[in-house]
């Protein structure tokens, strides 16, 4: 099931030639080099061997010599409108101009990092209509998103970005009212129980809706799925839950250890769980997931030490507040020991493998602005994480292209090639000899227009 997706139109107007660039297609394996593209509408009109291209009168001609142009990128687990720390409120509680600022803010931050489309995972009720406003500007990244997420009780570590639905005959009218107001899927969360995620799937079928989310503490990884959960978040132990003894415990198990013994307990007793697991059994799962067309957006920083992923130049990304909050708490990661580390690195590589190996789908995100992930760079960083953890670089990249337009059902978005969109990330070096070159940004189209002013290439 696919959402269904009412974002901006691409532009119409002038025609823009960038002549002899090496391509990136996505789609395909490899670059082919000396490529002349020609925009036109909004669209990707021809690509042609350098020379071939006739410019008319009017049309804006730009060399692209030494420039690789790859399909913009997507996040495909953000948060737009979520505070980025603990005493800032949620945008939905500011006035309603800062919280435009705001969120154009940190979608124009994506822009500028080539994330010309966004997934987003949470946000208050009330802010649906800003980002249906946000959303239908030409401007600014794509966007599908949640709304708030699906919960059970309330719980104390509360987010207040959910709405609790504890009585599974409510759900068909929530979903309908919400699928009234814009959402493109659902998001359930972790303490539904099953006999209202069961009705929340039937519901989220009816309106046509995907459903997204964690797997439920009470749910086993093969019923959400049979249920019709295509779109899984985060991973890991909810991924091979169901092939340990720990069973719908484990997840549970992981969050305790980590209440009384802090992020080495929690690392332990993934470990643990990952070693007693069934692996056996756990490939027959992995396989009922590829078979069933799952993606899944790992966000590989949740499971591995905070100070791997941010340093000096990732903490300059945040707001002051968030710096301030971050630099304190990854001290806690201090002292978590290299062996640990380097099997828990182990762990994931390995898990990752198996789950490709069965026909599972990557998605690429960031989860801004939780955990000290700021917009847009943390994106680039997650797919270099990925290359750490054993995914090729043409994988690593097709999970931010090519993945999550299978995921939205969407063949013009993801490729470089004729009819598409003219969503481009044009990058100075090639990120499929080094996916560190994700960082040289040399310029971003969106729908066949520049982004920013100094952005377009020489
Ligand atoms: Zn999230």
């Amino acid at each position: 099931m696919y959402p269904r997706i009412a974002w901006a139109e691409a532009r119409t107007g002038e025609r823009i030639i960038v002549s002899n660039v090496s391509v990136i297609p996505m789609d395909v394996a490899g670059v082919i080099a000396g490529r002349d593209i020609v925009i036109a509408d909004g669209r990707i009109a021809a690509i042609l061997p350098h020379g071939e291209s006739v410019a008319e009168p009017g049309d804006e001609r730009v060399d692209g010599s030494g420039l690789f142009v790859m399909p913009g990128l997507w996040d495909m687990h953000t948060h737009i409108a979520a505070s980025d720390n603990a005493s800032a409120p949620n945008p939905a509680d500011l006035p309603p101009d800062i919280a435009r600022m705001l969120i154009t803010d940190r979608l124009a931050r994506y822009l500028r990092h080539g994330v010309t489309g966004v997934r987003d995972l949470g946000m208050r009720r009330d802010l649906l209509p800003l980002a249906a406003e946000l959303r239908a500007r030409r401007d600014l990244p794509h966007m599908v998103y949640a709304g708030p997420l699906i919960d059970g009780s309330p719980v104390p570590w509360s987010s207040g970005l959910e709405i609790h639905l504890e009585r599974p005959e409510d759900a068909a009218a929530l979903i309908a009212e919400l699928a009234g107001e814009g959402i493109d899927f659902v998001k359930v969360y972790n303490r539904v129980t099953p006999e209202v995620f069961a009705a929340v799937t039937a519901a989220a079928r009816d309106n046509g809706l995907p459903v997204a989310g964690h797997i439920p503490f009470a749910v086993s990884t093969r019923d959400a799925v049979a249920a019709g959960m295509t779109w899984i978040e985060h991973g890991y132990v909810n991924l091979f839950k169901d092939c340990t003894e720990a069973g719908n415990s484990a997840m549970t198990s992981v969050l305790g250890a980590w209440m009384e013994g802090g992020y080495e307990a929690r690392y332990r007793r993934f470990d643990a769980l990952y070693a007693g697991r069934d692996a056996t059994a756990c490939r027959a799962l992995y396989s009922e997931m590829g078979e069933a067309g799952v993606f899944v957006a790992p966000t590989p920083h949740l499971d591995l030490p905070l100070d791997l992923f941010v340093g000096e130049v990732e903490l300059a990304e945040l707001s002051p507040a968030a710096r301030a909050s971050c630099a304190t708490g990854l001290g806690q990661f201090a002292d978590i020991p290299a062996d640990l580390r380097a099997r828990m690195i182990a762990n994931l590589t390995e898990h990752y493998r198996e789950l490709r190996a069965a026909g599972v789908r990557f998605l690429a995100g960031s989860d801004a602005p939780t955990d000290c992930q700021g917009y847009g760079r943390s994106l680039h960083q997650a797919l270099e994480f990925f290359v750490r953890l054993g995914l090729t670089p043409h994988e690593a990249l097709a999970t931010a292209t090519v993945n999550p337009a299978l995921a939205l059902g969407r063949e013009d978005i993801g490729r470089v090639r004729e009819g598409a969109r003219a969503d481009l990330l044009f990058l100075s070096a090639n990120p499929l000899e080094d996916i560190a070159n994700i960082h040289a940004v040399a310029a971003v189209m969106l729908g066949g227009a520049w982004v920013g002013q100094a952005a377009q290439p020489r």
